[in-house]
């Protein structure tokens, strides 16, 4: 069987990724162990990596247990302040890798919050509930926002009062547009929609809307709890009906492929560049399993 294999060049990890990764790597080039707060990033395979290097992923209720002056990473998604009065309280030391874009947008709900309450409005945040980087945005409001998933969840919004929306970063701009338009035609008062979707998943939309349609089969890459990779993967999908996700290099099989197929290989912001070029050599290998 011939094939064409090519590797997105735009897939990969994103900046905030990066940083918080090659923070916790050169951390541990003098260090035995450091304890991330929550999955540094939502991959098996590049977590099992960084545990062999001596990071350990602890709960927030692991933090207790410590005793102070322990060293504590807190990931790209951030926390709420809850989490830096904890550490404080018990004399832990932060690492504090929350993406800029992140700590940004915390701010911004955090004083719109504020501007809000002075009027009797309220905060609305776009995002998967339970998510860190929604646990750390509503924790900028006192745990008053209120966190929508969908559509399907506005029912609960107060139409009367004025509302600003805010979405996380990594949400799909198209749904985020629908639903600030459903809200708008609902509301009776003011409200102000905040774009602050990331740039760099924004822009991927787009770009990988083409590289699936682009090729004949698409091999999406991901853990399967990223959030950001379960969005961009119903977006590949849509766009091109032959895509399947790859947690492990071991899911790809011969029966995906057939002859002369062009195969792109592309995943989430928190896929490694490694995991894809893994998965371009064992697709190359079908070339001669068949
Ligand atoms: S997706 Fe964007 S905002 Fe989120 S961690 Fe990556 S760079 Fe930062």
């Amino acid at each position: 069987m011939r094939l064409t294999v090519d590797i997105d060049p735009e897939s990969g990890f994103c900046y905030g990724v990066i940083r918080a990764i090659s923070r916790a790597e050169d951390y541990l080039a003098s260090h035995q162990h450091l304890r991330s707060l929550g999955a540094i990033v939502h991959n098996s395979l590049e977590l099992d990596r960084l545990r062999a290097r001596g990071l350990e992923i602890i709960g927030l209720e692991d933090m207790e247990r410590l005793p102070a002056g322990e060293v504590v990473l807190i990931r790209a998604h951030g926390e709420p302040p809850q989490t830096y009065q904890t550490a404080r309280r018990l004399g832990l030391e932060l690492i504090d890798c929350t993406c800029p874009a992140v700590l940004q947008l915390q701010g911004k709900v955090r004083e719109t919050f504020a501007r809000m309450e002075a009027i009797g409005g309220q905060v609305i945040i776009f995002g998967k509930r339970g998510h860190a980087e929604v646990n750390g945005l509503v924790g900028q409001t006192g745990g008053q926002a209120k966190v929508v998933g969908g559509v399907e969840d506005i029912e609960g919004i107060d139409f009367d009062r004025p509302i600003a929306l805010f979405s996380q970063t990594t949400k799909d701009p198209e749904e985020y547009r629908l639903l600030a338009e459903q809200i708008r035609s609902r509301a009776r008062s003011s409200v102000d929609v905040y774009d602050t979707i990331c740039r760099r998943v924004s822009q991927r939309y787009n770009s990988l809307k083409e590289f699936a349609v682009s090729h004949s089969v698409v091999l999406f890459v991901s853990g399967r709890d990223s959030s950001n990779g379960k969005v961009l993967y119903d977006l590949c999908h849509q766009a091109n009906p032959r895509c399947h996700l790859v947690e492990q290099i071991s899911d790809i099989v011969p029966q995906w492929f057939r002859e002369g197929d062009t195969v792109g290989i592309c995943g989430a912001t928190s896929t490694p560049k490694w995991q894809l070029e893994e998965a371009a050599a064992r697709t190359a290998s079908m070339q001669t399993i068949c």
